[in-house]
Protein backbone atom coordinates (compact mmCIF):
# COMPACT_ATOMS: atom_id res chain seq x y z
CA UNK A 1 0.00 0.00 0.00
CA UNK A 2 1.45 3.35 -0.91
CA UNK A 3 1.29 6.35 1.72
CA UNK A 4 1.57 10.25 0.46
CA UNK A 5 3.63 12.00 2.48
CA UNK A 6 3.51 15.69 2.70
CA UNK A 7 6.58 17.88 2.77
CA UNK A 8 7.86 18.85 6.39
CA UNK A 9 8.70 22.56 5.20
CA UNK A 10 5.60 23.21 3.22
CA UNK A 11 3.32 21.50 5.99
CA UNK A 12 5.00 23.65 9.07
CA UNK A 13 4.75 27.18 6.79
CA UNK A 14 0.74 25.78 6.07
CA UNK A 15 -0.27 24.95 9.18
CA UNK A 16 -0.86 21.30 8.26
CA UNK A 17 2.41 19.87 10.26
CA UNK A 18 1.05 16.55 12.38
CA UNK A 19 3.74 15.67 15.13
CA UNK A 20 3.81 12.13 17.05
CA UNK A 21 5.19 12.12 20.46
CA UNK A 22 5.88 9.09 22.27
CA UNK A 23 8.57 7.47 24.03
CA UNK A 24 8.67 10.05 26.60
CA UNK A 25 8.51 7.27 29.15
CA UNK A 26 8.38 3.71 30.37
CA UNK A 27 7.36 2.35 27.34
CA UNK A 28 7.89 -0.80 25.12
CA UNK A 29 11.05 -0.75 22.90
CA UNK A 30 8.80 -2.49 20.53
CA UNK A 31 5.89 -0.26 20.78
CA UNK A 32 7.87 2.45 20.14
CA UNK A 33 9.45 1.12 16.98
CA UNK A 34 5.67 0.21 15.73
CA UNK A 35 4.51 3.46 16.65
CA UNK A 36 6.85 5.32 14.67
CA UNK A 37 6.03 3.34 11.17
CA UNK A 38 2.54 3.15 12.00
CA UNK A 39 2.70 7.04 12.26
CA UNK A 40 5.36 7.45 9.91
CA UNK A 41 4.02 5.49 7.16
CA UNK A 42 0.25 7.33 7.87
CA UNK A 43 2.04 10.81 6.97
CA UNK A 44 2.88 12.30 10.48
CA UNK A 45 6.10 14.94 9.40
CA UNK A 46 8.38 14.23 12.71
CA UNK A 47 8.52 11.99 15.82
CA UNK A 48 9.59 13.16 18.96
CA UNK A 49 11.17 11.07 21.66
CA UNK A 50 12.69 11.36 25.22
CA UNK A 51 16.48 12.66 24.21
CA UNK A 52 17.77 8.34 25.33
CA UNK A 53 19.91 6.71 23.29
CA UNK A 54 17.81 3.22 24.18
CA UNK A 55 14.82 5.30 23.12
CA UNK A 56 15.88 6.52 20.11
CA UNK A 57 17.35 3.50 18.46
CA UNK A 58 13.93 2.01 18.86
CA UNK A 59 12.23 5.06 17.34
CA UNK A 60 15.12 4.94 14.37
CA UNK A 61 14.00 1.51 13.67
CA UNK A 62 10.61 2.51 13.00
CA UNK A 63 11.65 5.49 10.51
CA UNK A 64 13.85 3.40 9.08
CA UNK A 65 11.41 0.92 8.34
CA UNK A 66 9.22 3.94 6.84
CA UNK A 67 12.23 5.12 4.59
CA UNK A 68 12.64 1.28 3.41
CA UNK A 69 9.11 0.74 2.15
CA UNK A 70 8.06 4.09 1.38
CA UNK A 71 10.79 6.49 0.58
CA UNK A 72 10.11 8.61 3.10
CA UNK A 73 11.36 9.70 6.02
CA UNK A 74 9.48 12.14 9.10
CA UNK A 75 12.13 14.19 11.31
CA UNK A 76 13.51 12.47 14.45
CA UNK A 77 13.27 15.18 17.31
CA UNK A 78 14.37 14.48 20.69
CA UNK A 79 13.05 16.75 23.21
CA UNK A 80 15.58 17.84 25.98
CA UNK A 81 14.27 20.19 29.37
CA UNK A 82 16.03 23.70 30.00
CA UNK A 83 15.22 23.16 33.75
CA UNK A 84 15.65 20.46 36.16
CA UNK A 85 12.56 18.19 35.30
CA UNK A 86 13.18 14.30 35.77
CA UNK A 87 14.20 13.50 32.14
CA UNK A 88 13.54 9.61 32.64
CA UNK A 89 13.72 7.01 34.98
CA UNK A 90 16.53 4.30 35.21
CA UNK A 91 16.55 0.94 37.19
CA UNK A 92 19.85 0.61 39.66
CA UNK A 93 21.92 -1.57 41.64
CA UNK A 94 25.10 -2.84 43.17
CA UNK A 95 25.86 -6.18 41.71
CA UNK A 96 28.52 -6.69 44.28
CA UNK A 97 25.98 -7.31 46.64
CA UNK A 98 24.22 -10.07 44.46
CA UNK A 99 24.37 -13.70 45.87
CA UNK A 100 26.26 -15.99 43.66
CA UNK A 101 23.44 -18.46 43.54
CA UNK A 102 21.01 -15.63 42.30
CA UNK A 103 19.58 -17.08 38.82
CA UNK A 104 19.48 -13.67 37.47
CA UNK A 105 15.52 -13.32 36.71
CA UNK A 106 16.01 -9.96 36.30
CA UNK A 107 18.85 -10.18 33.59
CA UNK A 108 16.31 -12.59 31.49
CA UNK A 109 13.46 -10.24 32.12
CA UNK A 110 15.08 -7.11 30.87
CA UNK A 111 14.16 -6.83 26.96
CA UNK A 112 16.60 -4.15 26.36
CA UNK A 113 19.85 -6.68 27.67
CA UNK A 114 20.25 -3.52 29.55
CA UNK A 115 21.77 -5.63 32.92
CA UNK A 116 24.92 -7.50 33.14
CA UNK A 117 26.06 -10.05 35.20
CA UNK A 118 29.24 -7.80 36.78
CA UNK A 119 28.23 -3.86 35.43
CA UNK A 120 24.50 -3.76 36.78
CA UNK A 121 22.78 -2.01 34.92
CA UNK A 122 23.62 -0.16 31.41
CA UNK A 123 22.57 3.46 31.50
CA UNK A 124 22.45 4.04 27.58
CA UNK A 125 20.31 0.84 27.20
CA UNK A 126 17.40 1.14 30.31
CA UNK A 127 14.73 2.80 29.07
CA UNK A 128 12.56 2.56 32.47
CA UNK A 129 10.00 0.38 31.77
CA UNK A 130 10.41 -1.04 35.53
CA UNK A 131 10.25 -4.57 34.60
CA UNK A 132 13.46 -5.90 36.61
CA UNK A 133 11.69 -4.57 39.48
CA UNK A 134 9.62 -7.27 41.18
CA UNK A 135 11.46 -9.33 39.62
CA UNK A 136 14.61 -9.63 42.10
CA UNK A 137 13.45 -11.86 44.76
CA UNK A 138 16.02 -9.62 47.12
CA UNK A 139 14.48 -6.43 46.15
CA UNK A 140 17.81 -5.75 45.53
CA UNK A 141 16.37 -2.91 41.92
CA UNK A 142 15.71 0.66 42.46
CA UNK A 143 13.88 3.04 40.44
CA UNK A 144 16.16 6.22 40.51
CA UNK A 145 15.41 9.56 38.22
CA UNK A 146 17.52 10.93 36.11
CA UNK A 147 18.05 14.11 34.71
CA UNK A 148 19.81 15.15 31.66
CA UNK A 149 22.11 18.46 32.19
CA UNK A 150 22.11 20.74 30.10
CA UNK A 151 26.27 20.27 29.64
CA UNK A 152 25.44 16.65 28.48
CA UNK A 153 23.23 17.87 25.83
CA UNK A 154 26.25 18.37 23.19
CA UNK A 155 27.59 15.01 23.20
CA UNK A 156 24.10 13.57 23.28
CA UNK A 157 23.00 15.34 20.06
CA UNK A 158 26.42 14.39 18.74
CA UNK A 159 25.65 10.83 19.63
CA UNK A 160 21.70 10.83 18.38
CA UNK A 161 22.31 13.19 15.31
CA UNK A 162 18.71 14.27 15.03
CA UNK A 163 16.70 16.48 12.69
CA UNK A 164 15.70 18.26 15.34
CA UNK A 165 15.67 19.27 19.13
CA UNK A 166 13.00 20.26 21.59
CA UNK A 167 13.64 22.54 24.71
CA UNK A 168 11.14 22.35 27.25
CA UNK A 169 11.05 25.32 28.61
CA UNK A 170 9.64 27.49 31.70
CA UNK A 171 9.13 31.70 32.38
CA UNK A 172 12.24 33.13 34.14
CA UNK A 173 14.36 30.39 32.67
CA UNK A 174 15.96 32.63 29.67
CA UNK A 175 19.72 31.95 30.48
CA UNK A 176 19.19 28.71 30.73
CA UNK A 177 17.69 28.51 27.54
CA UNK A 178 20.51 29.77 25.71
CA UNK A 179 23.13 27.84 28.01
CA UNK A 180 21.15 24.70 26.46
CA UNK A 181 21.11 26.24 22.89
CA UNK A 182 24.88 27.15 22.99
CA UNK A 183 25.08 23.19 24.16
CA UNK A 184 23.00 21.70 21.65
CA UNK A 185 24.81 23.56 19.01
CA UNK A 186 28.40 22.37 20.03
CA UNK A 187 27.48 18.95 18.91
CA UNK A 188 27.60 20.64 15.12
CA UNK A 189 24.69 18.45 14.38
CA UNK A 190 23.14 20.72 11.38
CA UNK A 191 19.06 21.22 13.03
CA UNK A 192 16.42 22.05 11.24
CA UNK A 193 14.53 23.41 13.89
CA UNK A 194 15.17 24.16 17.33
CA UNK A 195 11.34 23.86 18.72
CA UNK A 196 10.35 25.61 21.97
CA UNK A 197 8.00 24.07 23.75
CA UNK A 198 6.00 26.33 26.78
CA UNK A 199 2.75 27.11 28.10
CA UNK A 200 0.42 28.79 30.93
CA UNK A 201 -0.43 26.77 33.17
CA UNK A 202 1.18 25.85 35.91
CA UNK A 203 3.39 28.76 35.27
CA UNK A 204 1.14 31.29 36.61
CA UNK A 205 1.52 33.80 33.92
CA UNK A 206 -0.32 35.36 31.30
CA UNK A 207 -0.60 35.35 27.68
CA UNK A 208 1.05 38.46 27.55
CA UNK A 209 4.36 37.16 29.86
CA UNK A 210 4.55 34.20 28.03
CA UNK A 211 4.64 36.30 24.63
CA UNK A 212 7.53 38.18 26.45
CA UNK A 213 8.78 34.74 27.37
CA UNK A 214 9.03 33.89 23.58
CA UNK A 215 10.05 36.63 22.33
CA UNK A 216 13.27 36.67 24.19
CA UNK A 217 14.23 32.63 23.26
CA UNK A 218 13.20 34.45 19.84
CA UNK A 219 16.09 36.53 19.66
CA UNK A 220 18.28 33.74 21.06
CA UNK A 221 17.50 31.52 18.39
CA UNK A 222 18.21 33.87 15.77
CA UNK A 223 21.29 35.40 17.65
CA UNK A 224 22.43 31.40 17.07
CA UNK A 225 21.15 31.49 13.70
CA UNK A 226 18.53 28.62 14.27
CA UNK A 227 14.84 28.75 13.06
CA UNK A 228 12.12 28.17 15.55
CA UNK A 229 8.84 25.74 15.99
CA UNK A 230 6.44 26.95 19.02
CA UNK A 231 4.84 24.50 20.69
CA UNK A 232 2.35 25.73 22.52
CA UNK A 233 1.30 23.42 25.70
CA UNK A 234 -1.86 23.52 26.51
CA UNK A 235 -2.12 21.15 29.27
CA UNK A 236 1.04 19.70 30.08
CA UNK A 237 0.88 16.10 30.81
CA UNK A 238 -2.75 15.70 30.62
CA UNK A 239 -2.88 12.09 28.59
CA UNK A 240 -4.73 14.00 25.98
CA UNK A 241 -8.38 13.21 27.57
CA UNK A 242 -11.42 14.44 26.95
CA UNK A 243 -13.13 17.35 25.03
CA UNK A 244 -11.92 20.12 27.74
CA UNK A 245 -8.26 19.23 27.43
CA UNK A 246 -8.72 19.52 23.43
CA UNK A 247 -9.84 23.04 24.08
CA UNK A 248 -6.96 24.20 26.71
CA UNK A 249 -4.75 24.32 23.18
CA UNK A 250 -6.83 25.53 21.36
CA UNK A 251 -7.17 28.42 23.83
CA UNK A 252 -3.28 28.68 24.62
CA UNK A 253 -3.51 29.08 20.66
CA UNK A 254 -6.24 31.96 20.61
CA UNK A 255 -4.58 34.02 23.09
CA UNK A 256 -1.35 33.68 21.49
CA UNK A 257 -1.61 33.86 18.32
CA UNK A 258 -1.37 37.19 17.57
CA UNK A 259 1.09 38.14 20.18
CA UNK A 260 3.77 34.95 19.23
CA UNK A 261 7.22 35.63 17.80
CA UNK A 262 7.71 34.77 14.08
CA UNK A 263 7.69 30.89 13.13
CA UNK A 264 5.30 27.87 13.36
CA UNK A 265 2.96 27.41 15.89
CA UNK A 266 1.83 24.35 16.86
CA UNK A 267 -0.98 22.52 19.63
CA UNK A 268 0.61 20.16 21.93
CA UNK A 269 -0.58 18.91 25.89
CA UNK A 270 -4.44 17.70 25.66
CA UNK A 271 -4.88 17.84 22.07
CA UNK A 272 -7.00 14.61 20.60
CA UNK A 273 -9.26 13.61 18.50
CA UNK A 274 -11.75 16.92 19.16
CA UNK A 275 -9.09 19.62 18.98
CA UNK A 276 -10.21 19.85 14.41
CA UNK A 277 -13.68 20.50 16.21
CA UNK A 278 -12.41 23.49 17.76
CA UNK A 279 -10.25 24.97 14.63
CA UNK A 280 -11.28 28.45 13.52
CA UNK A 281 -11.08 29.91 10.13
CA UNK A 282 -7.85 32.26 12.23
CA UNK A 283 -6.45 29.25 13.74
CA UNK A 284 -5.12 27.97 9.93
CA UNK A 285 -1.22 27.98 10.63
CA UNK A 286 -1.03 25.90 13.90
CA UNK A 287 0.19 22.14 13.30
CA UNK A 288 -0.25 19.62 16.01
CA UNK A 289 1.34 16.95 17.89
CA UNK A 290 -0.46 13.94 18.87
CA UNK A 291 0.92 11.83 22.18
CA UNK A 292 -1.07 9.80 24.73
CA UNK A 293 -3.93 9.56 22.54
CA UNK A 294 -1.91 8.04 19.05
CA UNK A 295 -0.93 5.54 21.24
CA UNK A 296 -4.06 4.69 22.91
CA UNK A 297 -5.68 4.50 18.93
CA UNK A 298 -2.93 1.46 18.13
CA UNK A 299 -2.79 -0.12 21.89
CA UNK A 300 -4.98 -2.94 20.73
CA UNK A 301 -2.68 -3.78 17.67
CA UNK A 302 0.14 -3.73 19.63
CA UNK A 303 -1.41 -5.78 22.41
CA UNK A 304 -2.21 -8.19 19.42
CA UNK A 305 1.20 -8.37 18.07
CA UNK A 306 2.86 -8.90 21.14
CA UNK A 307 0.49 -11.90 21.92
CA UNK A 308 2.26 -13.61 19.36
CA UNK A 309 5.51 -12.34 19.94
CA UNK A 310 6.14 -10.25 16.99
CA UNK A 311 6.23 -6.67 16.44
CA UNK A 312 3.23 -4.86 15.27
CA UNK A 313 5.72 -4.52 11.72
CA UNK A 314 6.12 -8.13 11.22
CA UNK A 315 2.23 -8.77 10.82
CA UNK A 316 1.17 -7.02 7.63
CA UNK A 317 -2.18 -7.27 7.89
CA UNK A 318 -2.44 -5.62 11.25
CA UNK A 319 0.30 -2.97 10.62
CA UNK A 320 -2.15 -1.99 7.81
CA UNK A 321 -4.95 -1.55 9.94
CA UNK A 322 -3.04 0.26 12.19
CA UNK A 323 -2.10 2.96 9.85
CA UNK A 324 -6.07 3.42 8.92
CA UNK A 325 -6.71 4.04 12.12
CA UNK A 326 -3.87 6.54 12.76
CA UNK A 327 -5.29 8.08 9.60
CA UNK A 328 -8.26 8.61 11.23
CA UNK A 329 -6.54 11.33 13.54
CA UNK A 330 -3.96 12.46 11.51
CA UNK A 331 -5.84 13.21 8.29
CA UNK A 332 -8.31 15.91 9.25
CA UNK A 333 -5.05 18.11 10.19
CA UNK A 334 -3.01 16.41 7.06
CA UNK A 335 -6.08 17.94 4.74
CA UNK A 336 -7.11 21.01 6.69
CA UNK A 337 -7.79 24.47 5.02
CA UNK A 338 -4.35 25.90 5.03
CA UNK A 339 -3.25 29.70 4.59
CA UNK A 340 0.31 30.93 4.23
CA UNK A 341 1.00 34.38 5.53
CA UNK A 342 4.34 34.05 6.99
S1 LIG B 1 17.07 -2.53 33.37
FE1 LIG B 1 15.03 -2.88 34.24
S2 LIG B 1 13.96 -0.93 33.93
FE2 LIG B 1 15.79 -0.91 32.61
S3 LIG B 1 15.03 -1.65 30.61
FE3 LIG B 1 15.82 -3.43 31.76
S4 LIG B 1 14.04 -4.27 32.82
FE4 LIG B 1 13.50 -2.23 32.14
S1 LIG C 1 17.65 -10.69 40.67
FE1 LIG C 1 18.33 -9.31 42.29
S2 LIG C 1 19.87 -10.47 43.39
FE2 LIG C 1 19.56 -11.52 41.45
S3 LIG C 1 21.16 -10.67 40.09
FE3 LIG C 1 19.28 -9.46 39.80
S4 LIG C 1 19.50 -7.74 41.22
FE4 LIG C 1 20.96 -9.30 41.86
Amino acid sequence: MLYKHFSNKSALESGTWVKLICGASNEDLPAITDLCAVYGAAGVHCVDVAADIAVVTAARDGLNWVENNLGTKPWLMISVSDGKDIHFRKASFDPAVCPKECSRPCLKICPANAISKTLGVNEDLCYGCGRCLPACPLELIQEKNNVLEIKDFGELVSKVKPDAVEIHTAPGRIREFESSVKAILQSKVKLKRIAVSCGIEGHGINQYELSQELWSRYKCLRRYNQKPIWQLDGRPMSGDLGIGTAKAAILLLEKIQALAPPGPLQLAGGTNENSINHIKNNHCLAGIAFGGVARKLIQPFLIEAKKQNKKLIECPEAFDQAIKMAKILINPWLRKRSRKNY
